[in-house]
């Protein structure tokens, strides 16, 4: 085991303050990854607040981080798909069984067995795994993902979990030119969303409650903004869209947006509202439409989105922040006070 720094919570309720943490020692399929940027997540809130305690109890010193950018350091001699010196990205999992038939398939991310980044149980060091509030880490090499040289840094780091939580549903769902699809919010997934429905070539239209969002919409793609609280704009609308990706974490109306897809359409959630949704049978059974729900990407699909990014030049619009300056932006990020998401320059953990 070797000491890296990071910022942990040891409680609910206490601040992220600096840190060591112990890494293990690289296996030989191991990569070590020197970090750059990490991006903040809601999740990353979620968890070091222990607010989803029922599902996934947060266990404490939590480091999170799972939106990774940075530097091979050093290889294990069985690997082979990375050097010292490459840009690494490590995202949401950092293993997975690799022999079930999901994973078989491509889809890690449905693996019975998969390891999250942060605050699961670490196959390795038998304690819980430490996520990217860190000034390094050591992940299997499958799954490091590389990062087009060409992209930002800063603003790839959140490719790593809303740009594939937003790219995977547009390409199951296959989203490309010709298309009408609708994004749901702009926030960190949202405005991904409209990037990446954009570059598709989709018909990119977005919902908003917020008018004084409209200019900023248009700027990252959409071709249209429609004010969802405005009955006769959702009107205009009514049985007209393929696809409708759904990135609202609050409680919000979902039988208007259902009413929005034309036959066959479906409607993906991203966001997740606390409270169960109320749906109308009518609106699924007249026009055959779907509601659906999906969560990150496997491992090729997450390289295939950076890839995308790196061709279009798509990187997240990002606040870059000091670690320093975490526990403040959680307390923004709780008003949705960001455009459109915090990425942490690691280098000023140096000083921490
Ligand atoms: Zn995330
Ligand atoms: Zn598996």
């Amino acid at each position: 085991m070797y000491n890296s720094k990071a910022f942990s919570a040891a409680s609910a309720t206490s601040p992220l303050a600096a840190t060591t943490i112990a890494r293990r020692d690289p296996t030989d399929t191991d990569v070590c990854i020197e970090i750059l940027f990490c991006g903040i997540c809601h999740s990353d809130l979620h968890q070091v607040r222990n607010e989803w305690s029922g599902v996934m109890p947060t266990v404490y010193p939590c480091v999170p981080g799972h939106e990774i950018v940075g530097r091979v350091t050093s290889t294990g001699s069985a690997v082979t798909k990375f050097k010292v010196g490459d840009l690494a990205g490590v995202g949401c999992l950092v293993d997975s069984d690799g022999t079930c038939p999901e994973c078989k398939a491509g889809f890690e991310q449905f693996c019975p067995n998969m390891t999250l980044t942060y605050n699961f149980p670490d196959k390795h060091t038998g304690g819980v795994t430490y996520g990217g509030y860190s000034d390094s880490i050591v992940v299997d090499e499958r799954f490091v993902l590389k990062v087009p040289a060409n992209l930002d840094l800063a603003g790839a780091a959140p490719l790593l979990c809303a740009g594939i939580t937003t790219y995977s549903p547009m390409h199951h769902w296959g989203v490309t030119k010709g298309k009408k699809v609708g994004i749901v919010g702009l926030g960190g997934l949202g405005h991904m969303g409209v990037k990446f429905a954009h570059a598709l070539g989709a018909h990119t239209v977005l919902f908003t409650t917020s008018p004084n969002k409209v200019e900023d919409a248009l700027r990252l793609g959409a071709d249209e903004v429609v004010l969802s609280r405005d009955a006769n704009q959702m009107a205009q609308h009514a049985g007209s869209f393929d696809f409708i990706l759904d990135a609202v974490s609050a409680d919000h109306d979902i039988n208007g947006l259902l009413g929005l897809l034309r036959h066959d359409g479906n409607l993906c959630l991203v966001g997740a509202p606390e409270k169960p949704f109320p749906v109308s049978a009518f609106n699924l059974i007249f026009g055959r439409r779907s509601l659906s729900g999906s969560p990150i990407g496997g491992l090729a699909e997450t390289q295939e989105m950076l890839d995308f990014c790196g061709q279009h030049n798509i990187t997240a619009d990002v606040e870059v922040i000091a670690m320093q300056q975490v526990n403040e932006a959680y307390e923004r990020l709780v008003k949705a006070d960001v455009k459109y998401r915090f990425s942490i320059d690691m280098a000023s953990l140096k000083s921490a």
